[in-house]
């Protein structure tokens, strides 16, 4: 439980390349039974494409939302192998990810195409999670915050004050993602702060102190109070700890209200 943030807090459950279908549905049945009413935050899960249609029949009448990993550019046509916005608005999903540092280091996207993912998103009325992050040579080389200004300006090109109320900031050091490694408290309030502040640079401050920036890599139920009660971090967006309903609840607990 989380004391002081003024913004409702948002928990995500990333579960990028995992669960086949019958897995998908158990996990999304085990957490549903779990979450109960979480009280004033909101919890969103990511499964995998395939998932996401059984998915939302099990989330049907809980408090917990349907979003997908990515997505396309474009809405239709010659596009082999990719998911655009209005087939994931026809599964039931209201929000999408765009920009996760898989997506950009494993998969070479640049925040150009996460530009484009993010106007098709909000085309589509899907809420968005824009990822930004630095990796640890960035950081080492004390560029942390030339990478989080780039990725955040050339991401949000063009996108316009009015939508930001559709659009969560998913601070995620690539160093913590899946490391095991997570930022210190102090680090990720810092970078927080930072955060803001662009958004402040970009939109003025009213905008950015009403955009929720949450933070990822390596959440877990032991360091999330901790990282949930610093100001400025507005919940989670959780990877691995995600796939344990048990552990993914307690998360969002600490991320709640009091
Ligand atoms: C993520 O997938 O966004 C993430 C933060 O993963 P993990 O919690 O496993 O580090």
């Amino acid at each position: 439980m989380t004391e002081g943030n003024e913004l409702r807090p948002i928990v995500g459950g990333n579960w990028k390349m995992n669960t086949t279908l019958y897995e998908a549905i158990d996990l999304a049945e085990s957490i549903v039974r779990r979450l109960g009413d979480p009280g004033d935050i909101e919890v969103v899960l990511f499964p995998p494409f395939p998932n996401l249609q059984a998915v939302d029949q099990v989330i049907d009448g809980s408090a917990l939302q349907l979003g997908a990993q990515d997505l396309f550019w474009e809405d239709k046509g010659a596009y082999t192998g990719e998911v655009s916005g209005p087939m994931l608005r026809a599964v039931g999903c209201r929000w999408v990810i765009v920009g996760h540092s898989e997506r950009r280091h494993e998969l070479g996207e640049s925040s150009a195409v996460v530009n484009k993912k993010l106007h098709a998103a909000l085309r589509n009325d899907l809420q968005t999670i824009l990822a930004v992050g630095e990796t640890r040579e960035e950081r080492n080389a004390g560029r942390t915050e030339d990478v989080l200004r780039a990725q955040l300006t050339e991401s949000l090109q063009d996108v316009s004050a009015d939508a930001m109320d559709r659009i969560v900031i998913a601070y995620e050091p690539c160093w913590a993602i899946g490391t095991g490694d997570t930022a210190t408290a102090e680090q990720a309030r810092e970078a927080h702060e930072f955060v803001r502040s662009v958004l402040a640079d970009l939109y003025g401050d009213d905008i950015a102190q009403a955009t929720r920036i949450q933070y990822g890599g390596s959440v877990t139920a032991a360091n999330a109070a901790e990282l949930m009660a610093q100001e400025g971090i507005d919940g989670a967006l959780v990877g691995g700890a995600s796939l344990k309903p048990e552990e993914f609840v307690r998360i969002c607990e600490a991320a709640a209200p009091v």
